[in-house]
């Protein structure tokens, strides 16, 4: 388990190793064509800043080379905002006192017919909060089943569950799993999460290698950029990803780095991520990992996005309603978080388009399953 391996890594060791990284090292990395840890730290480190455009050139030619001039679409679909744990930093925590909702099945298949009405989406993302007792295992399974119908391509993102059931759910169609660890910081972990189910850090750590077990054959991480210092953050991600695909070498893997946003009256945001850092990000980790997908999402905004197309992402959501029901049953409900990109699926495939990439749809059959 990763649990017994991350306790070989100090947090503040691995700070003060990104810290120490000079021009020197920058130019070593930039120059292998496989980089190990030391290497990653270097590209993410402030000694990169000036090297930005030799990453960019270098991070698009990897993912041209692996992926081709192709994005691959997705979209989410709330299904429930019932919650029993308390994040701090999230509007659909338990203390919040707003309507919860927990879609029925059909409700799930009206949502299918209008997302199908808005672009022939293939790749479905499917989103909860964390409320086992009300909508645990068996719910997902028949929400897997609802959906299967309209969609080749299921993913899930949802609390974390046992290998057993990780299983269960991919003979129901489950093809991907995404979950995000929030922040690697073992102590101040328990600060954002201070209670119910997700405020244990080792069983929410661990999720992956049930994942692998399992044998789900995509998994998706991420770190919630905004909690802790962001480069030591994605310094542990990429020690996970590195564990994970030797143990799991059969699983493709996705990363996508969210980044809170400042709001009034909510949580404030502990370090804020520049435009410029995050395509630094995203670049470090392509040339670190040229199989990785990189995934991004409403949450950036269509400038960010048109000019990430051709430099490292493999996949992006369009079109998203991060409220249950959004669609077509409850489209005025609260949302997760507020995306910044507004266009329509269309609108974003035509800028895809326009920097002369495809728009891939659908990339898996259900005949694979
Ligand atoms: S981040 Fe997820 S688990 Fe935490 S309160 Fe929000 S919906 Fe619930």
């Amino acid at each position: 388990m990763f649990s017994d391996e991350i306790v070989q890594y100090s947090w503040d060791d691995i700070s003060k190793r990104i810290s120490s990284k000079n021009s020197s090292d920058v130019e070593v990395a930039l120059s292998k064509r496989v980089c190990n840890i030391d290497d990653f730290m270097a590209l993410i480190s402030p000694a990169a800043t000036p090297y930005i455009e030799d990453m960019a050139r270098l991070s698009r030619q990897y993912t041209q080379e692996r992926f081709g001039k192709v994005i691959s679409m997705y979209i989410p679909m709330y299904i429930t905002n019932s919650c029993s744990n308390h994040c701090v930093y999230c509007g659909f925590n338990h203390n919040n006192p707003m309507p919860r909702t927990i879609l029925s099945q059909e409700e799930i298949e009206q949502e299918c017919k209008a997302i199908r009405q808005l672009a022939p989406f293939e790749n479905l993302l499917i989103v909860t909060g964390e409320n086992p007792r009300d909508a645990g295992v068996e719910y997902l399974e028949k929400s897997l089943q609802t959906v299967r119908p309209y969609f080749n391509n299921l993913s899930i993102e949802v609390m974390p569950l046992k290998s057993e059931e990780y299983y269960r759910l991919t003979q129901a169609g489950l093809n991907g799993v995404v979950c995000f660890q929030e922040t690697y910081h073992r102590e101040h972990y328990k600060i954002y999460h201070p209670k119910g189910m997700k405020s244990n850090y080792e069983w929410r750590l661990n999720g992956y290698d049930r994942m692998g077990q399992a044998g789900v054959h995509k998994i998706g991480m991420g770190v919630l950029i905004g909690l802790e210092e962001w480069r030591t953050d994605v310094t542990f991600m990429a020690l996970h990803l590195l564990y994970l695909r030797k143990h799991y070498w059969r699983t493709r893997y996705s990363v996508n780095f969210p980044r809170l946003r400042p709001s009034a009256g909510g949580f404030q945001p502990n370090t804020i991520m520049s435009d410029k850092e995050l395509a630094q990000l995203i670049f470090a980790y392509r040339i670190f990992d040229h199989d990785v997908d990189i995934s991004v999402s409403t949450r950036e905004t269509p400038h960010f996005r048109n000019h990430i197309t051709t430099l490292g992402a493999t996949s992006m959501s369009a079109g998203s309603k991060t409220e249950p029901g959004g669609y077509y049953t409850h489209p005025q409900a609260l949302e997760q978080f507020s995306v910044s990109d507004e266009r329509s699926p269309l609108e974003v495939e035509a800028a895809i388009k326009a920097a002369g990439y495809e728009v891939v749809w659908k990339d898996w059959d259900k005949i694979f399953d």
